[in-house]
């Protein structure tokens, strides 16, 4: 596969250089793959359908063709996924994709851990260390140590803000020992952000270590991430005559947003051939994405703390992604768009949980609120001509294409709930008043010895602490 990049259509790539250098520092711009190839039909309407490690290999393959051999790929797929997304109905029209199966309970391990086996893989013949470097405001710090933790010939270095994480995201980080240390700086997460911008772009220290980032702009963390969406549109269109004597149904997949990765990666899956009808971009106050649906203005902004803390993002970096593949008029067409504030969060909490006996975790209840709305009138009402008003919570006025399958009775949503409930216990229980239930993997790291390395929010220091450590 040849990839180019969002902002100089001319640039050619192939995989490993795309996943080496996570961005092209000569454009600023994205990679992304010239083309995305269709699965084969008999692949696509194979009944049983093809199992989640059958979809993986199938949909990564063209990706990496003629930089990974067949036996290798279907390894680091193997390696990758010992666990896979679980598809939990919850009424006769509403599935949940479960994604936090994996060892940090985030959904972000089902492209960190590909990621990590990917660039291990290219980093192979090297004879020198690869040092990744990766500035963290909670999760995605767990999910790349976890990911690369005991990963043959790479470091990972993690940097935190000390005190500015929950006590059990801190735990998730800060108990590897071996190749992932973790440092925790007295400093924000934009402190933190800025030691790594500054030791990348320092050449004295570029040519002492090979080093890397692990950020979700990696080509090599989206397009796995668009395996459980194919697989979940083939499990539920099989189904949901049986489940709910819907023929011919339009599927609708609502995706709890921040950078809009994972929306990206669906897009990937649907062109590939998912049997993905539209998506719902559902995001908290940081609602940068649906306005820009609403007016055709796209306006970054600095981002506000939520409930959904992991979807806090005022800048969504795969923006610049999808308006690279598609024209405003497209991406009206295929996704709604739906913001709500953090009341609307934990009324969605209790209200799912009251409703359907779930229990849904702050981000993927935004998600839920949003299918919820949509199958309860408004939709229906934006098509009857009422209005919409973008600026308060809700759906924003723009109608996609596929709105016509609701009233129609035809729409069936995938609700994708990107992380355990019990990571979020506190605002889970200022909700519903009950735990959620803790995960082994979860309750095990909270026994750990903390081995987290204090650091001054100084380049300098931070500068010396790699040249002695790395
Ligand atoms: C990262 C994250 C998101 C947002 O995903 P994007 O790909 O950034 O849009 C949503 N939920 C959880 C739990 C996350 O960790």
């Amino acid at each position: 596969m040849v990839y180019t990049d969002t902002r100089n259509k001319n640039v050619k790539a192939d995989f490993k250089t795309a996943v080496l250098n996570g961005m092209n520092v000569s454009t600023g711009g994205l990679y992304i793959p010239v083309s995305f190839p269709k699965l084969p039909d008999s692949f696509v309407k194979r009944i049983p359908e093809p199992s989640f490690r059958e979809v993986a290999f199938e949909m990564a393959k063209p990706y990496v063709e003629g930089e990974i051999p067949d036996g290798d790929l279907e390894a680091i797929i193997q390696d990758a996924y010992p666990f896979t997304a679980k598809i939990v109905p919850i009424d006769h029209v509403s599935y949940v994709l479960e994604l936090f199966h994996g060892p940090t309970c985030a959904f972000k391990d089902f492209g960190a851990r590909f990621m990590a086996r990917v660039m291990s893989y290219f980093n192979r013949s090297e004879d020198q260390n690869l040092h990744i470097l990766v500035a963290t405001s909670g999760d995605t710090g767990s999910a790349v140590g976890s990911a690369f933790h005991n990963v043959p010939g790479i470091d990972v270095t993690i940097l935190y803000p000390e005190g500015k994480i929950s006590p059990l995201q801190e735990k998730q980080l800060s108990t590897f020992t071996g190749n992932v240390r973790a440092l925790k700086v007295k400093g924000t997460f934009d402190d933190c952000q800025k030691l790594v911008k500054t030791a990348f772009t320092d050449i004295d220290l570029r040519k002492k270590f090979r080093l890397s980032s692990a950020n979700s702009i990696n080509i090599s963390r989206l397009l796995p991430q668009s395996f459980y969406y194919m697989y979940s549109s083939l499990v539920v269109k099989n189904r949901i005559p049986q489940d709910s004597k819907i023929e011919d149904p339009s599927i609708i997949v609502v995706v709890p947003s921040g950078n809009f990765g994972n929306l990206t990666s669906g897009l990937i899956a649907r062109e590939m051939g998912a049997p993905i009808r539209g998506f719902v971009a559902a995001t908290n106050s940081n609602h940068t994405v649906p306005d820009w649906i609403a007016t055709g203005d796209y306006n970054a902004r600095p981002s506000v703390a939520t409930l959904s803390n992991a979807m806090d993002v005022g800048a969504p970096s795969n923006y610049e992604r999808i308006a690279a593949m598609y024209s405003l008029d497209e991406v009206r067409s295929m996704f709604a768009s739906y913001w709500t504030d953090d009341e609307g969060t934990l009324s969605a909490i209790k209200g799912c949980h009251d409703k359907t006996g779930y229990t849904i975790d702050p981000h993927g209840a935004v998600a839920w609120k949003a299918w919820n709305d949509i199958r309860h009138g408004a939709m229906e009402k934006l098509l009857s001509g009422e209005k919409g008003d973008f600026k308060k919570p809700g759906l924003t006025p723009n109608i996609p294409e596929w709105a016509k399958s609701v009233p129609e009775k035809k729409a069936v949503g995938i609700i994708l709930e990107t992380a355990h409930p019990a990571k979020f216990g506190s605002t889970v229980v200022s909700a519903i008043g009950r735990e959620p239930s803790m995960p082994d993997r979860l309750e095990k790291v909270m026994s750990l010895p903390d081995n987290s390395i204090p650091m001054a929010n100084d380049y300098d220091t931070f500068k010396d602490w790699l040249t002695s450590n790395l």
